[in-house]
């Protein structure tokens, strides 16, 4: 099948992409390479660099199913630089939804986020709960889902939003363990953590994830429904302050832990959410996946992974 994969060249999408080359299928990669990197892209794929944000990103690709992973991920910089999360997240997947529209797509696969539910009411939460975002980043996953779902119902595009957890492993290059691998690769002895250390949340390995993507997307052809929300995450969680002392140990290091909370409640910046788990029981119902490793066995993998790769 001709697949096209926005954001391919990146963390996720790039995994995505060795999988789906993996099961035959032919793969066009669609990538402006603004955090994504060329050697990530595997080689039996196609590489168009081309920006989302251009209306007309899309002159000459074709696909049967696009998954759309391209996006600016850095929930932070969505706090400060709003219409930067804008551009790259709603104005790029409207683009994406209206090439997908013109060029006859039939499935669309998009890449949401856990924190289209914010400060959730209830751990593990569950597809039901509320959008209540608390961070732009969050808004713009939102405003693509409904765009999405209404893609779904007006033009009978099926399709799936997949809320992710955090999701971790090699190529990683932004996120908590990145973060602390950079600085203490600048200041073995001191290790600056945003928050109070006590912010809880939930980690999926890479393989785990891309298990999960491939089932779900699967699922989603078989059924009559034209669009569905899962979420795709882990059973547990991990605390800042754990993840901090697993990539310390990977690293053979000892620093002293200095915390910064941002606000009164202790989060790392504006925006940030400070407890997630999603509840997976959907998932594991329509496909029979679980994860199989825990939220802190996924940080330390990852961690070793990134100290391969990053660390000299
Ligand atoms: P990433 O930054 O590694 O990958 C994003 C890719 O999109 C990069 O290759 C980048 O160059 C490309 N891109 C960005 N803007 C573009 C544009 N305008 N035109 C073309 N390409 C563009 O991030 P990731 O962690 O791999 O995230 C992939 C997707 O999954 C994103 O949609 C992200 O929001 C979502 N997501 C990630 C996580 C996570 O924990 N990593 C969690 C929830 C959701």
């Amino acid at each position: 099948m001709r697949i096209v994969v926005t954001g391919g060249a990146g963390f996720i999408g790039s995994h995505l992409v060795d999988r789906l080359v993996e099961m035959g299928h032919d793969v066009a990669v669609v990538d402006n390479l603004s955090s994504g990197r060329r050697e990530f892209v595997n080689k039996a794929a196609e590489l168009h660099v081309r920006d989302l944000k251009d209306a007309d990103w899309g002159v000459g690709i074709r696909g049967e199913v696009v998954f759309h992973f391209a996006a600016n991920p850095e929930v932070r910089l969505s706090t400060t630089e709003p219409v930067v999360h804008f551009n790259e997240n709603v104005l790029a997947t409207f683009n994406v939804l209206e090439w997908a529209r013109q060029t006859g797509v039939k499935t669309v696969v998009f890449a949401s986020s856990s924190t289209v539910y914010g400060d959730a009411e209830v751990i593990p939460t569950p597809e039901e709960a509320p959008y209540k975002p608390i961070s732009v980043y969050g808004a713009a996953k939102a405003a693509g889902e409904v765009m999405c779902a209404t893609y779904a119902r007006l033009y009978g595009i099926k399709c799936l939003a997949i809320r992710y957890a955090n999701i971790v492993g090699p190529r990683l290059r932004h996120g908590v363990i990145y973060d602390f691998i950079m600085k203490l690769r600048k200041n073995p002895n001191v290790l600056e953590v945003l928050g109070d250390g006590t912010q809880r949340k939930s980690y999926l390995y890479i393989t785990d994830a891309m298990d999960a993507t491939i089932q779900a997307w699967q699922k989603l052809e078989e059924e009559k429904e034209p669009y569905m929300a899962l979420n795709v995450g882990n059973l547990d969680a991990v605390r800042v302050l754990d993840i901090a002392k697993i990539v310390s140990e990977v690293l053979g290091l000892r620093p002293e832990i200095k915390l910064v909370p941002a606000t009164e409640d202790g989060r790392g910046w504006p925006g940030d959410v400070k407890y997630m788990t999603l509840s997976i029981s959907k998932l594991m119902k329509l496909t029979g996946w679980r994860p199989t490793m825990t939220s802190a066995e996924a940080v330390r993998k990852t961690a070793e992974d990134l100290a391969r790769e990053l660390w000299r």
